[in-house]
């Protein structure tokens, strides 16, 4: 007689009971109690067989160490030494003849006793009849109890003959099941029709609104499957499966999948299980890890839907992509396979797997917008104002080029299974989505998670996660990893789509909303999605606002692109009147041509609105701001200068009441034209080039830096309730704002060099730190400082950056000294020097949160930065209208100053620096317009090398046909000078935008 099964009594029975305990809810040893519509509460006892049914192996190893004189314990040792590679284990698996057996658990025992150990003495009395004999007192208990109706069943693996015959030393009458664990369970499931198995991970009882027909279904399985299907069927659905509800099946041997329509009226084209059958069998002939798919069943009487069946795969499906309790080395592992089994997807030759009509092969994402702009209107149940911007910006910021490849449509790391015990995919899940697409799609996808909350609850994110330290490689690397292995260059608009991705999710999510209001969706947080629907369009408006606008869709090809206009000096007062820009010769009709996207080179091109902007902004530069300018500079000379100017205080109010106010935000910005004018980069452009002819004019209108920069960082990064506190008092004028990020210990034209510590502390951010150059922080109206320091220096350099808005009267904030340009103070917001010390905000004070502050500043001076340019061609019309005037009217060596040739040459250079210059920054605000704020890039940077440069030379001529009186502070020239040569500096020095043009030279125009 072979013993291998006899005392398999340790662990596997406590493994019964345990899971016995656990599904039963009850705390019996060897007895499973559940409750029973029909008489009593039970219905049958299991017993144990080591200890109950027979005595207990480890009580007979006691006795027998005692006659024996063996140390006690000795035998229960071995037993478990090694685990299941111990000789015991391997032994019960038949892996050890008894004769190797006896000899290794001999060499074992002795061992741990120190002493010989015959054990071929415990063994013969183990297998005796004595020993392995029901106890008498069970006997009874079990008659007793199948004389009262109940059923018995012992659990325990067979004993096996040596000719493979099983034997058990029970009376096998006794009991209702006698047989091997599995065979058992099997068997008492039929008995009890119930399942008393473990459950899979992520299925639960079906709900009342997703139940489905069994009887139909058990049917169509037995018929499917034939003689292999005995015993109950179970029946679980999936936690996730949201849109097509899916289930466990086991019956028999068999563990199945099935996946079926929802019930109700439908979406068109959604939900199409046809698709995924299809696909999913395709896929598996090309090598590509799918569950294996067996019937696809159209037929709806059978369970009320369509469905289909396939494989149930076993694995680890990571719901929390933060991968809790792997090492950093593991999760990275992960992260790879996932990138890795995207790019075989991608590189399938979907025609040669015969899916080359499996969608169209182009313009899939314009289709894309289409599709799911469809579905949202008609699962649409309230107005979500991100959604409505996100579908007019869409269409307009399309991919121009796409690849076709297979793209799931769904891909993210709970789709996917794997591997127990080493980082490979076993399975991707949910093709409900997929087809012929653009590949960047379902990488966009894969990165959602990085970008949402932990808490969220459908996909849990890593946003706030340190994903340096947990190992996972941040969305960029992600993407860069899967750009490396496809082989191809990344990609430059990628907020695009992340931003559709958004939008796609906000979509998904307002359809589950609304089949949640008419029962048919399948998900208890249904209810939720709602709520979240609104927070992806506002996360997905976040990435259209960083990928930039571009506010027409084509760069027109008929606009001309001439002006002929020449350019005077009014007859009026040389220091009231400037030059202005007449463009007399052009037709006027031009301006009912006028397109919204052409490059408007003269302000008659502008559209008729706009055009009487600019020409009212003309008339109110020449009625109240030029003759205001000596009083302005009166006052800037004296001691008040370090309170405002009641003048300027005035002039502000009149340009508010002529609605004059706000003109800077561009249409990209604020698309819903909430808080500026609504103006395009191009049109802004021409309005900003005449506030430029004067330097009090930004102000007057509301349109001065710092405030700009700040105003336009509020409306894009800004939460609720930050805009909400600052954007009011910014944009009526009342308080003013500086931006604080130079360092004097540090090379700051290197943003990354920032040094200040922002840390955290008790719920709130502690700061501390030495700026300076901080302009606008000494005026007594600066009620906002927008702070960058590091919250963390071993992060990524461009991630150690954060932004803090810090009120100008928390404690701790000490101006030392303000600083002068070429002497000039620039009073009363001035330039200063500023400690920081120990300053508390809360913690809701931080933009778009820790380590985001470059990608701030970045997007901070976009248009900002081009704002200064535009006005420095102001400055340099001015200047240059002041010096024709002045060269005509100044006599020296018997003639007007303008009949030398020097002078001449001086005024023609001037006048072509200007159109060059002014060229140049209108084509840089159109590209912003037309294709977006990065494709504008080189522009920009080739705008702000020019453009104070420029201004620099024109201003120094006029100043040199002036004389000593243009180094005065009579004239505007001196200060323009100033600011010109600062701006050198001031907007990132010469060399870094000289650096950019190269770099993208060299890059791109080989
Ligand atoms: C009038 C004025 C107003 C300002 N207002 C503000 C403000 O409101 N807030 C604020 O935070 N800052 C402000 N600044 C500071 C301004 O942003 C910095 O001066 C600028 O970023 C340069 O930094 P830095 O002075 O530390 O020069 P550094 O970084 O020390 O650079 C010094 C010089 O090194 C050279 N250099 C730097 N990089 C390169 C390169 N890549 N290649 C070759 N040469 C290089 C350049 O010649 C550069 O001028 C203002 C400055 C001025 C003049």
């Amino acid at each position: 007689m072979c013993l291998r099964r006899l005392l398999q009594f340790l662990p596997l029975q406590r493994t019964w009971r345990a899971a016995f305990r656990k599904h039963g809810q009850c705390g019996h040893q060897g007895a499973w109690r559940w409750t029973h519509s029909e008489g009593g509460p039970y219905r049958a006892v299991i017993f144990d067989m080591g200890g109950v049914l027979i005595p207990s192996p480890g009580r007979v190893a006691a006795e027998w160490e005692v006659q024996n004189h063996i140390p006690s314990g000795t035998i229960l040792k071995a037993f478990i030494s090694g685990g299941e590679n111990g000789p015991w284990m391997t032994f019960m698996r038949g892996e050890l003849t008894e004769e190797d057996f006896l000899q290794e658990f001999g060499r074992l025992c002795s061992e741990i006793a120190e002493t010989s150990v015959p054990v071929d003495s415990f063994f013969s009395l183990l297998t005796s009849e004595q020993v392995a004999k029901q106890l008498p007192v069970m006997t009874e208990a079990i008659t007793q109890i199948r004389a009262k109706g109940l059923k018995t069943a012992v659990l325990s693996n067979n004993f096996y003959l040596s000719n493979g015959k099983s034997f058990l030393p029970l009376d096998r009458k006794q009991f209702d099941v006698v047989d091997d664990p599995e065979v058992a369970v099997k068997e008492l499931e039929a008995l009890l029709g119930f399942t008393l198995r473990k459950a899979p991970p992520n299925t639960r009882p079906m709900s009342k609104t997703m139940e489905i027909p069994v009887e139909s279904l058990e049917k169509h399985l037995k018929a499917l499957l034939g003689t292999r299907t005995t015993g109950p069927l179970e029946l679980r659905q999936f936690d996730h499966g949201q849109s097509n509800p899916t289930y466990f099946i086991r019956l028999a041997e068999q563990q199945l999948v099935l996946r079926k329509k929802p019930p109700g009226t439908l979406l068109p084209s959604a939900h199409a299980v046809e698709r995924e059958f299809r696909v999913m069998k395709a896929l598996a002939n090309a090598g590509i890890p799918v569950p294996k798919v067996l019937d696809l069943c159209e037929d709806s009487s059978v369970i009320g839907t369509p469905f289909y069946l396939m494989e149930y795969c076993p694995g680890l499906i990571y719901k929390d992509p933060s991968l809790p309790g792997l090492e950093p080395s593991q999760r990275q592992a992960i992260y790879t396979a996932m990138n890795r089994v995207l790019c075989r997807i991608h590189s399938v030759d979907f025609k040669a797997a015969g899916l080359g009509d499996y969608g169209k092969h182009g313009d899939y994402i314009p289709r894309q917008v289409q599709t799911w702009i469809k579905q949202y209107r008609a699962s649409e149940t309230s107005t979500l104002p991100a959604m409505e911007r996100l579908i007019e910006w869409l269409p307009l910021h399309l991919p121009r080029q796409q690849k076709v490849t297979v793209v799931h449509g769904d891909f993210r790391l709970d789709n996917l299974v794997f591997h127990p015990e080493k980082p490979e995919v076993l399975a991707v899940l949910d093709w409900e989505l997929s087809t012929l697409g653009d590949p960047l799609v379902d990488v966009a996808f894969s990165c959602l998670a990085h970008h949402l909350p932990p808490s969220f609850p459908i996909l849990r994110g890593l946003s706030g996660c340190d994903l340096t330290q947990l190992g996972i490689p941040t969305a960029e690397e992600y993407f860069r990893m899967y750009c490396l292995h496809m082989g191809i260059p990344p990609t430059d608009n990628w907020n695009f789509y992340m931003a559709f991705s958004f939008f796609r999710v906000a979509a998904i999510l307002q359809g589950v909303y609304k089949r949640s209001l008419t029962g048919q969706a399948s998900s208890t947080t249904a209810e939720q999605s709602g709520k979240l629907a609104e927070f992806t369009s506002e996360l997905a408006w976040e990435f259209a606002i960083k990928e930039g606008f571009w506010v027409f869709k084509e760069m027109p090809a008929t606009k001309p692109l001439t002006r002929p206009y020449h350019t005077w000096a009014g007859p009026r007062s040389l220091l009231s009147t400037p030059g202005v820009r007449s463009y007399t010769s052009h037709p006027e009709s031009s301006s009912a041509r006028a397109s919204k996207g052409a490059l408007v080179v003269s302000p008659e091109g502008l559209s008729p609105s706009v055009r009487a902007l600019y020409e009212q902004l003309k008339q109110f530069m020449e009625r109240h701001v030029y003759p205001a300018e000596p009083a302005l500079r009166s006052h800037q000379a004296s001691a008040e200068r370090w309170t405002p100017a009641p003048l300027l205080e005035e002039l502000k109010e009149k340009a508010k009441a002529e609605g004059l106010w706000n003109l800077f935000l561009p249409l990209e910005t604020d698309p819903e034209r909430k808080y500026g004018a609504g103006l395009t980069n191009v049109e802004y452009a021409h309005l900003c080039e005449l506030m430029g002819m004067s330097l009090y004019a930004p102000e007057i209108f509301n349109c001065s830096a710092p405030d700009t920069g700040n105003m336009e960082l509020l409306v894009r990064y800004g939460t609720e309730e930050q805009k909400a506190r600052w954007l009011p008092p910014l944009l009526e004028g009342r308080a003013r704002s500086c931006f604080a990020m130079t360092e004097p210990q540090v090379a700051s034209s290197d943003a990354t060099n920032i040094e200040s510590s922002i840390r955290e502390e008790d719920g709130f951010y502690v700061i501390n730190g030495r700026k300076w150059w901080i302009s606008g922080i000494l005026d007594p109206r600066c009620q906002l400082c927008v702070f960058m320091g590091k919250t963390d220096p071993h992060a990524p350099r461009h991630q150690q950056q954060s932004v803090l808005l810090v009120p100008m009267d928390t404690p701790g904030i000490k101006v030392i000294r303000p600083l002068t340009v070429y002497g000039l103070d620039d009073a009363p917001g001035g330039h200063g020097e500023v400690l920081f010390e120990q300053v508390r905000v809360p913690k809701e004070s931080m933009v778009l949160g820790p380590g985001r502050g470059f990608e701030i500043a970045q997007g901070r001076l976009g248009p900002g930065r081009i704002h200064h340019c535009m006005r420095l061609i102001g400055h340099s019309e001015r200047a240059l209208a002041l010096m024709k005037a002045r060269v005509k009217s100044r006599v020296a060596f018997g003639k007007p100053l303008v009949e030398q040739g020097t002078i001449l040459a001086d005024i023609a250079q001037s006048r072509v620096e200007i159109e060059q210059a002014r060229l140049l920054v209108l084509k840089a605000a159109h590209l912003m317009d037309v294709a977006g704020n990065k494709a504008a890039a080189l522009e920009i940077a080739m705008i702000k090398m020019v453009a104070p440069s420029m201004a620099y030379q024109v201003i120094d001529r006029a100043i040199q046909a002036f004389g000593a009186a243009g180094l005065s502070n009579d004239y505007p020239l001196a200060q323009f000078f100033a600011w010109a040569r600062a701006l050198r500096f001031a907007d990132g020095p010469d060399e870094v935008h000289r650096a950019v043009v190269a770099k993208m030279e060299l890059k791109h125009r080989i």
